[in-house]
């Protein structure tokens, strides 16, 4: 079965500035194309989502905002969290109410995450099986779906090898 991953666990020792310029470049490029501004605060909203593999909480974003532009305000953010939302270059994690930037916000796709317990890792699958077999057994239940996002907490490949002793 094909593995639908849009963005993988990525090695610790991984080149994460590769993943931000990365990630910075496909939302110029999506948004160029789309014809919508990505002005300086969105681009640096994005950019501090894309900080970690891990959820950016919004008020954690204000604090670092902040101390980079006192006039940086709750609604400056929520706005700049909108516009990345509704262009898919981030994903809200409704269980931790938090944000992830998307691997691959040029094309629109239901999201499966998986979620680290240990160290807040995630990963995101878009699997067309699993969100159509999540379908068909809702309309079996005459539920008409619209919308769907998994997210499944577990262990991430790197925090398996190294549990720690949780109680
Ligand atoms: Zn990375
Ligand atoms: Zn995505
Ligand atoms: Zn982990």
């Amino acid at each position: 079965m094909a593995n639908h991953v849009v963005t993988p666990f990525r090695d610790p020792d991984h080149d994460h500035g590769l993943c931000v310029d990365e990630a910075l470049k496909l939302a110029e490029h999506n948004c160029a194309v789309k014809g919508v501004r990505l002005t300086r605060i969105r681009a640096r909203v994005l950019e501090l989502i894309w900080r970690r593999h891990e959820p950016v909480k919004a008020y954690d974003l204000l604090d670092e905002l902040r101390s980079e532009r006192r006039s940086a305000a709750p609604p400056t953010i929520y706005r700049a969290l909108d516009f990345l939302l509704g262009e898919g270059l981030i994903h809200r994690i409704e269980s931790l109410n938090a944000y992830v930037g998307c691997g691959d916000p040029g094309h629109p796709h239901l999201g499966q995450f998986l979620i680290c317990q240990q160290c807040n890792a995630v990963a995101e699958m878009s699997d067309p099986d699993v969100t159509s077999l999540l379908q068909k057994k809702a309309e079996h239940l005459g539920f008409s779906v619209n919308w769907q996002t998994i997210e499944i907490n577990g262990l991430c490949p790197e925090c398996r090898e190294s549990p720690q002793v949780s109680g």
